[in-house]
C-alpha cells in the first residue's frame, strides 16, 4: 500500500490549493480526483465557465447597441455561439491543464477514481486507478452539488442546472431561471445578453439574499432595464418537460411554458458517498462536515474544508481554508478571517460585498457611521460610460475601524479587494480617506466613500 502524508481527496480550489501548500511545506502528498480533469466544480463548470461567457456575451451587447454612445458605430454584428462556448472551453482546458503542470512541479501524486475513507488513515480509490492508499492525514475537499427542488425534474437538458446553462447549444427564446440567487443572476444575464427573454422566479421579496439590501435593490432595477424580468414571492412547485416544451408550476400562478429552465436554488455539500456514516464524522443537518478552528473533523487525522463545510461557498474561501489547513498540519498557524472574505456577483454592474452590512450591524446592536458615493460623480465612471451604483462604507462609531464595504458599480469586484486588506489590517475609514488614490480611476469613489464616513466627500 503506498504511504503518504497527506491525502487529498478532490481536486477544486480547496484540494489542488492546499495539496500544493502541503508539498511546498515538505509533505508527501497524493491527491484523488474522480473527474479526468483538475480544478473541480470552480475550473471546470463553476467560476471559470460563466466568467468567460459573462465577458464575452457583455462584448456583444456592447456592440449591438452601447458602442454607439462612444461614437463607433458597427454594422452586421453576428452572433457565433459556438465559437462563444468554444472559447470558453478552451479557457477551462488551459486553465485546467495548467493545475496538473502545478502538481508535477510540486510532485504530488495524482490518482483518478473515486475516493471513500475506509478508516482514519486508509482511503480507498475506485475506478481505473483501483486500490488503497494510505495517509498519515486525510483532507476532505469534495465540494457541492446542485440542490434539488421538490417537483422539478431536472432532465439533464431542457431542465437543468447551471452545468447545462454553461453550454447550451442555442439561444433559448424564454428562458426560466429558478432562484434569484449569484447563479440565477449571473447566468440569466449571459443569456438575456444574447437575445433571450428572461424570467425570474425567485421565492423571496428581494433578490440576492444576504447582500447589501440597498444596493440588491438597486441592482434589480437595472437588470430589469437591461430585460430581466422579475416574480418575486413565487413558490415554484413544480417543472416538468412535455411535448419537448418546458412547464414551470408556481403556487396562485399559470403555468409557464418555456424553452428552457435553470434551476439555482443554492447548492449541497457532496459529502454522501464518501464512508463518512460508518466513521460518524460529524455532520450538520444539511450535510455540511463540522470542523474545529484546525479544519479537524470529528474523527483525528481527518480533516475538511471548502464547499464541504459551513461557510460561503466560494473558490477563494476554499483556497483560504486549504493553505490554513496544511499549514496547521506543518505545525505553522492556521487561521482564516471570515469577516474580510469578499463577495462578489458579475454582473453588470457587478456587486461585491466584504465584512458586515447594515442589516447586520443593527441586529448585533453595533453603532455604525455610513459613507456613502455614487460613481455617477466620478469622472473614470463617466468615460467608461458606467456611472450606476455606488460605494457605501460601514465602519464603527466610536473607532471608525472599518466593519463593511459594498459596492454596486462597475469592477466592483477589482474594487473591493482594498476594502478587504482594509478589513484584513484592522484599517480605518480614515485610513482610507488619507490614501492617495490615482486619479482618474474608479477606486476614488472608495476614497470618497470614506470621506463621506465622516460627511466630508469632496466631489459631491
Ligand atoms: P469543488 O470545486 O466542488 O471541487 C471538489 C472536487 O472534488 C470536484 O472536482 C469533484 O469531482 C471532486 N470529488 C468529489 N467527490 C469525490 C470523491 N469521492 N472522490 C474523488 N473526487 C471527488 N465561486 C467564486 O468564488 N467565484 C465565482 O465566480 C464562482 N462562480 C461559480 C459559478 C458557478 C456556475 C458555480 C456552480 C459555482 C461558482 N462558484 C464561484 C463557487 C465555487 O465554484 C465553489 O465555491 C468552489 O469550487 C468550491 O471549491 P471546493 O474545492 O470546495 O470544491
Ligand atoms: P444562492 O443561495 O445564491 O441563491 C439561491 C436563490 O434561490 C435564493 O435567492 C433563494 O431565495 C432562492 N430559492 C430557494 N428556494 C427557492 C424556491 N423554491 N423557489 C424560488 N427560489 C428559491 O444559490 P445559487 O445561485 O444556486 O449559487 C450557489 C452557490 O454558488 C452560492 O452559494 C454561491 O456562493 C456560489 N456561486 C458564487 C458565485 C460568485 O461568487 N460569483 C457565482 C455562482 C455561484
Amino acid at each position: 500500500m503506498t504511504q503518504h502524508d497527506l491525502v487529498v481527496i478532490g481536486a477544486g480550489p480547496g484540494g489542488y490549493v492546499a495539496a500544493i501548500r502541503a508539498a511546498q511545506l515538505g509533505m508527501n502528498v497524493a491527491c484523488i480526483e474522480k473527474e479526468n480533469a483538475l480544478g473541480g466544480t470552480c475550473l471546470r463548470v463553476g467560476c471559470i465557465p460563466s466568467k468567460a461567457l459573462l465577458e464575452a456575451s457583455e462584448l456583444y451587447r456592447m456592440a449591438t447597441g452601447h458602442l454607439s454612445e462612444f461614437g463607433v458605430n458597427v454594422e452586421g454584428v453576428k452572433l457565433d455561439l459556438p465559437k462563444m462556448l468554444q472559447r470558453k472551453d478552451q479557457i477551462v482546458a488551459s486553465l485546467c491543464k495548467g493545475v496538473e503542470g502545478l502538481f508535477r512541479k510540486n510532485k504530488i501524486t495524482r490518482y483518478t477514481g473515486h475516493g471513500r475513507i475506509l478508516a482514519a488513515g486508509r482511503v480507498g480509490i475506485e475506478g481505473p486507478q483501483a486500490q488503497e492508499v494510505s495517509a498519515k492525514n486525510i483532507l476532505i475537499a469534495t465540494g457541492s452539488i446542485s440542490a434539488p427542488l421538490k417537483g422539478v425534474e431536472v432532465d439533464g437538458n431542457l431542465i437543468g442546472t447551471s452545468t447545462e446553462a454553461l453550454t447550451y447549444p442555442e439561444v433559448p427564446k424564454h428562458l426560466v431561471v429558478i432562484g434569484a440567487g449569484v447563479i440565477g443572476l449571473e447566468l440569466g444575464c449571459v443569456w438575456a445578453r444574447l437575445g433571450a427573454k428572461v424570467t425570474v422566479l425567485e421565492y423571496l421579496n428581494r433578490i440576492l439574499p444576504g447582500m447589501d439590501t440597498e444596493l440588491a435593490t438597486e441592482a434589480q432595477k437595472t437588470f430589469q432595464k437591461q430585460g430581466l424580468e422579475f416574480r418575486l414571492g413565487m413558490r415554484v412547485t413544480g417543472a416538468r418537460v412535455k411535448d419537448g416544451r418546458c412547464v414551470v408550476e408556481c403556487e396562485g400562478q399559470e403555468p409557464i411554458d418555456c424553452d428552457r429552465v435553470l434551476l439555482a436554488v443554492g447548492r449541497l455539500p457532496n459529502t454522501d458517498d464518501l464512508g463518512l456514516d460508518a466513521l460518524n464524522v460529524a455532520r450538520t443537518n444539511r450535510g455540511f462536515i463540522q470542523v474545529d478552528r484546525h479544519f479537524q473533523t470529528s474523527i483525528p487525522g481527518i480533516f475538511a474544508i471548502g464547499d464541504a463545510i459551513p461557510g460561503p461557498m466560494l473558490a477563494h474561501k476554499a483556497e483560504e481554508e486549504g493553505v490554513a489547513c496544511a499549514e496547521g498540519l506543518a505545525g505553522k498557524y492556521c487561521h482564516v478571517n471570515y469577516d474580510a472574505i469578499p463577495g462578489v456577483v458579475y454582473t453588470d454592474p457587478e456587486i461585491a460585498s466584504v465584512g458586515k452590512t447594515e442589516e447586520q450591524l443593527k441586529d448585533a446592536g453595533i453603532p455604525y457611521r455610513k459613507g456613502s458615493f455614487p460613481f455617477m460623480a466620478n469622472g473614470r465612471a463617466k468615460a467608461l460610460g458606467q456611472t450606476e451604483g455606488r460605494v457605501k462604507m460601514l465602519a464603527h462609531a466610536e473607532t471608525d475601524r472599518i466593519l463593511g464595504v459594498h459596492i454596486l458599480g462597475p469592477r466592483a469586484g477589482d474594487l473591493i479587494a482594498e476594502a478587504a486588506v482594509a478589513i484584513e489590517f484592522g484599517a480605518s475609514s480614515e485610513d482610507i480617506a488619507r490614501s492617495s488614490h490615482a486619479h482618474p480611476t474608479l477606486a476614488e469613489v472608495v476614497k470618497e466613500a470614506a470621506f463621506a464616513v465622516d460627511g466630508r466627500a469632496i466631489h459631491i
